[in-house]
């Protein structure tokens, strides 16, 4: 067996569970190492059925009392048994796993590990996992990885081949040299490797985690480091001499910009203009005006003669942006021409809007990642930006490159990374922060609720439209789902229109829905045809509707604060005082805690510290922010000794290349050339 091996050399790997791995991108033994646990389970010692807690996951040893027989309730085959002891005793059903009754003796002592509950009245446990004594026994006092999955694969199989490889020994040479291992303190390679996936103690798992987030933290930014310097004196080839545009929608824009937004549009001005061109990331939380500062750069390459792209993450976003500069150019009379392109649309308004973008005819293109398919073909690409997303990678700039552009890139992020990090991340990529909200914005308020304050909330909704306002709701989940106590939108939406006055218009928008039907109704909202809006997360980014100024939330307990804050961000976006009702499902103490942070604050950077120092960095795979930045194992946040760490020993060696040409590092280059030709693909800018 070698590494590069595929996963079906494995036993119990066919074509089928095959075909599911590649689902998690998982195509080598080698990759197959590198899928981490999420988390880790840990097999306790059995209780006695009277400390039984309710609710909650519990291993309990009984002896079985009564067998029932096999009852047929439509299409479900229910095995049932009694067990306990003289005093205390509990119900256990089993659904359609008939073959368990083999397990079930009278009079034996089994371990069932499920969540116990009260049902008509009785102690009852669903679906218990079923173990004899001996099997228990070695599950003990082992952490079990918990794997993540796709449906149809099981963490037992996935938990059955990792064993395969790690006992077969196939492991990577270390690639680290032992000084610099000793310096960082970080574990060997091939141990972090096995005891990542079967740790035997918690310490084990921490110190072995550390040398793959390091590893992962130090490969990363050594190949930023060194693709930066092959694409850095990059000569800017474009001149912009003209700016009467870009001062016309200065003049007539109904507001001035901040101090911070004036600084930002000079500092990529400044760089359009000089010898290299720009790699700049403008950072400004929800609601700082970043918009505008890209247009105002969209706006500069047009008139010059030159076109400028912009890269959304959805649709919705990416339609809203369009919009925004058909009207620019309808209300301001700037001369320029934007096109739409992205994947909903039809293959002729595809190939339409391609034929004006390589005639010439479009020069400020929106779209989402369409926009970088190799069939487009720019007629004078100068500007791309991207926003809400780092998406715009190594690989894109240079397929770019060979077609014989080397753009400036200015990329627009909301994303709270202290400026420290995001400065080891980036290395020297530019900043700007926007740090300061326009000055007609008045704070939101915000309140942290239970469900029973939901009449309130809705008469408090129908206030606001009544007043000429918008809301949206927020619902975690599309439709009603098994697996889930959390509302969904389409059942939340009509039970919303019985409870509000009839003319108050409500419509439900969800990620499965096609492209054009979720742009309609993002249209009709924008134009307050609707008043109510009840969102899954698709609105989470960039959605703007400044007449908007109520966000309710509900099962704000199952977002993480990032999120929320984002989401929050879809209000006071314009000078009416808004409002966010977050509705906890849970009244778990923890919980109430994290959402008081943001009952507290409407700072983004303040939100993500707090959310922090909560989690804490024995938090080991706790949620993540949202989207951006992620990385297999590391948490830039939590982790961040570690990048530092990393970074420092990048530079060792990004500013003396000839090091990695000495035999002690022989291994280290043989890893980072790997590393630079496989995962070019995901390494963002
Ligand atoms: P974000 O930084 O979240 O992308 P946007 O650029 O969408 O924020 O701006 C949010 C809202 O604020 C928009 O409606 C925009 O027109 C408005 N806006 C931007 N700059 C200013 C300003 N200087 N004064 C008042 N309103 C502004
Ligand atoms: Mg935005």
């Amino acid at each position: 067996m070698k590494l590069s091996d595929n996963i079906t050399c494995l036993k119990g790997v066919g074509e089928k569970s095959a075909a599911l791995f590649h689902k998690l991108n998982i195509y080598t033994i080698d990759d197959l190492v590198h899928h981490y646990p999420r988390d880790y389970e840990e097999y306790e010692m059995p209780v006695d059925i009277r400390y039984a807690k309710k609710d909650c996951v519990q291993t309990l040893q009984v002896t079985i009392k009564r067998v029932e027989g096999v009852k047929r309730v439509r299409n479900l085959q229910i095995l049932s048994a009694v067990a306990g002891d003289s005093e205390n005793s509990i119900i256990l059903t089993w659904f359609n796993m008939v073959f368990l009754r083999n397990k079930l003796k009278v009079g034996e002592t089994i371990i069932v590990r499920g969540t116990p509950m009260t049902k008509n009245g009785r102690l009852t446990m669903e679906q218990p996992e079923l173990f004899t004594e001996k099997e228990y026994e070695k599950k003990q006092g082992h952490l079990l990885p918990k794997y993540p999955l796709t449906k149809g694969l099981t963490n037992n199989l996935i938990i059955k081949i990792m064993r395969q490889v790690v006992d077969s020994k196939v492991l990577e040479r270390e690639f680290l040299p032992l000084p610099l291992r000793q310096k960082m303190k970080l574990a060997e390679y091939n141990y972090a490797i096995s005891t990542i996936h079967f740790p035997e103690k918690r310490e084990d798992l921490i110190f072995a985690r550390k040398r793959l987030v390091f590893d992962e933290f130090f490969l990363f930014i050594l190949a930023l480091r060194f693709l930066k310097e092959s694409t850095e004196k990059t000569e800017n080839v474009f001149r912009f001499t003209k700016e009467d545009n870009v001062q016309s929608l200065q003049r007539q824009l109904p507001f001035s910009l901040t101090n911070a937004q004036q600084k930002a549009w000079q500092d990529v001005k400044e760089n359009m203009n000089s010898d290299y061109v720009m790699s700049r990331l403008i950072q400004g939380d929800v609601g700082s005006g970043k918009t505008i500062v890209a247009a105002l750069a969209l706006v500069y390459a047009a008139e010059n003669g030159y076109q400028g792209a912009m890269m959304a993450p959805t649709e919705v976003l990416a339609k809203q942006h369009y919009e925004y500069f058909v009207e620019l150019q309808e209300k301001y009379g700037l001369k320029i021409h934007p096109i739409l392109l992205t994947g909903s649309m039809t293959a002729k308004q595809k190939r339409q809007a391609k034929e004006r973008i390589e005639m010439g005819m479009a020069d400020i293109i929106i779209g989402t990642h369409t926009l970088f398919q190799e069939s487009v073909a720019y007629d004078n690409l100068a500007l791309v930006v991207t926003d809400e997303q780092h998406r715009f990678g190594v690989r894109q700039r240079e397929m770019l490159m060979e077609k014989g552009t080397c753009p400036h890139v200015l990329v627009m992020s909301a994303t709270p990374i202290p400026r420290t990090l995001a400065i080891i991340i980036y290395g020297d990529l530019d900043i700007s922060v926007i740090d300061e909200l326009p000055s007609n914005r008045i704070p939101i308020k915000n309140c942290v609720v239970d469900t029973s304050y939901r009449d309130k909330a809705y008469s408090f909704i129908t206030k606001e439209v009544q007043a000429g306002h918008q809301a949206y709701i927020i619902c975690p989940m599309v439709e009603e789902s098994e697996n889930m106590e959390a509302e969904n939108v389409i059942d939340y939406e009509r039970m919303l229109k019985e409870k509000l006055p009839p003319e108050i218009q409500t419509e439900c928008l969800h990620g499965k829905m096609k492209a054009g039907a979720k742009n309609d109704i993002m249209e009709r909202f924008a134009a307050n045809d609707i008043q109510v809006l009840v969102s899954t997360t698709v609105v989470e980014v960039g959605v703007n509707v400044p007449n908007a100024t109520v966000m309710m939330v509900e099962n704000a307990e199952l977002f993480g604060l990032a999120q929320l804050h984002q989401l929050r961000g879809r209000v006071g976006r314009g000078a009416a005082q808004s409002y966010c009702i977050f509705v906890s499902g849970s009244d778990k103490k923890d919980t109430k805690k994290r959402l008081e942070i943001l009952n507290q604050s409407n700072d983004g950077f303040f939100i993500s510290s707090e959310d922090l120092k909560l989690r804490g960095p024995g938090d080991l795979f706790g949620f993540r922010q949202s989207g951006l930045l992620e990385f297999k194992i590391g948490d830039i946040f939590t982790d961040a000794a570690i990048l530092q760490g990393a970074a420092e020993a990048a530079g060792m060696f990004s500013e003396n290349k000839a090091l990695l040409e000495e035999p002690e590092y022989a291994e280290l280059k043989k890893k980072i050339d790997f590393y630079l030709e496989r995962d070019l693909n995901s390494l963002n800018l």
